[in-house]
């Protein structure tokens, strides 16, 4: 096999992993659309560590366990309800042109999505949630994707109200969204239109960001698994809801061949998962639960494939 038939190889052992924080736009009974968000800061959506940009996984290399995730996106089609309106002609074009600019092309007029997760036990919280219920890296600069919540940059502005109707029942306990009919927190949504200047800046800044990957190393890495997907078995595989998860193996390829990382910057990367990855395995060693024995397996995997890609980053 060659250089990269094993790169590929290693990078299919892969694992698939729900998260919860994925949210996904559906049929039901007609909604508000309008709404409000007060949060308490009370952690309940940190249940799961967060999606990352390229930027955010070196600098949070020490903090997470990152992942290649691959999730099967199902766009709109006209007329489709959503959250019990009928989406039209201006909320497919608005979406169709977010996810040209996010996601990738897919077979069946799917979309295929390629994320950098952070993953972790999925018996556990987020790891960077403290003991007080807090996120620990708030002054560090907390990801894009945390301060969106609970919004979603892969969905455009108009369809912003969907996300809010969909993320009101997980986010139940906390009861942080309301129609803004019932008068409690800031108006966040009015139909179309993000009212919060605040999220309305984050949001774009979080799809600048993605769009910014995707330039970067998200198309040179979907033409390197594109043989891979072909495989109808492996494309089967693939989730709406949740993630394949593989290891990065593939990307740090790409990096390690970009003069703005090299291999020294991708071997740092390996050392400091393959650390994680050791106290994750320890930890879970010590708390002896048969619920870690899936993602033990697959943590295990993950540093078989981080360990013999480290010769290869200092020849
Ligand atoms: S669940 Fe709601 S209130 Fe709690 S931290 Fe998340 S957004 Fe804030
Ligand atoms: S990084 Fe912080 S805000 Fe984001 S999910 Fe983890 S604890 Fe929550």
């Amino acid at each position: 096999m060659n250089h990269g038939g094993r790169l590929r190889a290693a990078a299919m052992r892969s694992v698939f992993i729900p998260m919860s924080n994925i949210i996904s736009l559906h049929a039901q009974t007609a909604t508000a659309s309008a709404y409000a968000f007060a949060c308490t800061a009370c952690g309940q959506c940190c249940n799961t560590p967060p999606l990352l940009t390229l930027d955010e996984a070196l600098r949070f290399e020490a903090q997470f366990i990152i992942t290649l995730g691959l999730r099967r996106v199902q766009p709109l089609r006209a007329g489709q309800p959503v959250e019990g309106v009928a989406a039209d002609v201006a909320d497919v074009a608005a979406q169709q042109a977010l996810f040209e600019q996010l996601l990738y092309p897919a077979a069946n007029g799917a979309a295929l999505q390629i994320a950098l997760l952070a993953t972790d036990y999925p018996t556990r919280t987020c790891p960077a949630l403290g003991g007080d219920g807090r996120c620990t890296l708030h002054t560090a600069g907390k990801p894009l994707a945390c301060d969106v919540v609970p919004l979603d940059a892969l969905q455009p502005d108009r369809l912003q109200h969907a996300v809010l109707a969909s993320r009101s029942a997980g986010f139940a306990r906390a009861a942080c969204i309301s129609p803004a009919a019932a008068g409690a927190g800031q108006l966040l949504i009015d139909g179309t239109q993000v009212t919060d200047v605040g999220y309305a800046h984050d949001l774009q800044r979080h799809r600048a960001a993605l769009a910014a990957d995707k330039t970067a190393w998200g198309n040179a890495l979907h033409r390197l698994l594109t043989d891979a997907l072909r495989d109808v078995a492996l494309w089967a595989r693939i989730p709406q809801a949740g993630f394949y998860q593989i290891p990065p193996v593939p990307l740090l390829a790409l990096l390690a061949a970009d003069p703005a990382y090299g291999p020294a910057r991708c071997a740092q990367f390996v050392r400091a998962q393959l650390a994680l990855i050791d106290a994750a395995l320890a930890a879970a060693l010590q708390r002896k639960q048969a619920a870690d024995k899936p993602f033990t397996q697959q943590l295990r995997g993950m540093a078989e494939a981080c360990r013999s890609l480290l010769p290869r980053l200092a020849a």
